[in-house]
């Protein structure tokens, strides 16, 4: 059962076309992130289906209610929608007192006051706000303040709840404590939630499932392990992961010993099942993008599995970042330069030489032209 399905959605402003072709299916109480960097469409995606935006083609469902379709001219508005929406700036009403920012939805609603009071404790109560039902806004720190927005949305029991960026006005430390909050809330709640950032961590750690969307193309959906660890094609492996997924032009060879990325200044050999399926689709011979992760590349000095020659190459060290838990260092091997995230005993230094060693079973190959994931 979709709690919440997109088929077809289309949104053109002008001749701009924001969100192209659009096919999305959110589950009953599922965490669902619509991630990609500004001006992708996320928010124009949230916005149709909170129905501030109509789109101009292809139906959204809520439930079974289909709520627009501009071929039927239908067009449910947002109080007709169920949903309960939470946005960066939290809007509260600073003359109203915290307990009157979260009763203000049921108010408008004429539910009787008694009714009111214990849903709004309630909340309070799970939201840890029940000391601060007195104060006002002003008297409130950012956390405090995006929780009575929660609280607001929460008291609410919508079918659906739509999150824009609800974190980013928070500070570093705030942001982290709030999204386990958040997460743990959802949970609790059950509701099933559409939530919209530009912040892969945020993301990765709160999301049952990331939809990734570039210039208004929805590019891969999954798990966070799925699209972290089987991403569909460039976009998505660069996106996702800090410091992102290395890149190397490479010819894909094959000679007697088995398939090789071959990059001119050096070159890996591809595990045999890699090897087939570059076979299969006709790779061999043809240029193609190599890649892998930062962590998937070992100073050889704590690498378990080295075969010079094959996984293994000499590479000059240019910078090195040290993040305490670990080292982010910039490498070159001739014109060819990538990162590696060295654990933080490795004894690197700038300016030196490394052996370094590529965890092949990591290893990405992405197709020249399109950039979509062989592997
Ligand atoms: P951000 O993270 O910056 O909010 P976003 O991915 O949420 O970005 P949207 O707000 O969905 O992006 O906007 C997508 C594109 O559509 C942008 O290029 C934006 O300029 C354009 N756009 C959005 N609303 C309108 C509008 N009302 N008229 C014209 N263009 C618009």
């Amino acid at each position: 059962m979709a709690e919440v399905k997109l088929i077809g959605v289309w949104k053109q402003f002008g001749n701009f076309t924001a969100v192209k072709d659009m096919n999305l299916e959110i589950k009953h109480g599922e965490f669902m992130i619509l991630l990609g960097p500004s001006g992708c469409g996320k928010t124009t995606t949230l916005r149709m289906i909170a129905g501030l935006e109509e789109p101009t083609k292809g139906q959204i469902y809520i439930g079974d209610k289909l709520v627009a379709d501009p071929e039927k001219g239908i067009l449910a508005p947002p109080k007709d929608r169920d949903i309960a929406m939470v946005f960066q700036s939290y809007a509260l009403y600073p003359h109203m007192t915290v307990y009157d920012n979260i009763a203000f939805p049921l108010k408008l609603r004429k539910v009787p006051k008694q009714e009111i009071d214990r849903h709004v404790r309630e909340v309070a109560e799970m939201l840890g706000l029940t000391e601060l039902l007195k104060r006002k806004p002003r008297e409130l720190s950012g956390g405090q303040r995006q929780r009575v927005a929660l609280g607001r949305a929460i008291v609410r029991k919508p079918q659906v709840f739509l999150m824009d960026e609800p974190l980013s006005n928070l500070d570093a430390k705030l942001r982290v404590k709030m999204r386990a909050e958040l997460k743990r809330l959802q949970r609790q709640l059950g509701v099933t939630t559409i939530y919209v950032t530009h912040d892969q961590v945020e993301a990765m750690t709160m999301g049952d499932r990331i939809a990734v969307i570039n210039q208004g193309v929805l590019q891969q959906i999954g798990t966070p392990d799925e699209v972290y660890d089987r991403p569909a094609n460039t976009f998505v492996g660069s996106f996702i992961g800090s410091p992102p997924m290395n890149f190397i032009d490479a010819s894909i060879v094959e000679d007697e010993r088995g398939v090789w990325a071959d990059f001119g200044e050096f070159r890996l050999k591809l595990l045999d099942d890699q090897g087939e399926v570059l076979r299969e689709k006709n790779l061999i011979g043809k240029e193609a993008i190599f890649g892998i992760r930062p962590e998937d590349i070992y100073d050889a000095m704590f690498a378990q599995i080295k075969i010079p020659g094959e996984n293994m190459t000499r590479a000059m060290v240019e910078i090195i970042e040290n993040l305490g838990s670990e080292k982010i260092v910039h490498l070159r091997v001739g014109d060819i330069t990538f990162l590696g995230a060295f654990r933080s005993e490795s004894k690197v230094k700038e300016g030196q030489e490394v052996d370094v060693v590529f965890d092949m079973r990591k290893a990405h190959v992405f197709d020249k032209g399109s950039g979509k994931a062989v592997f």
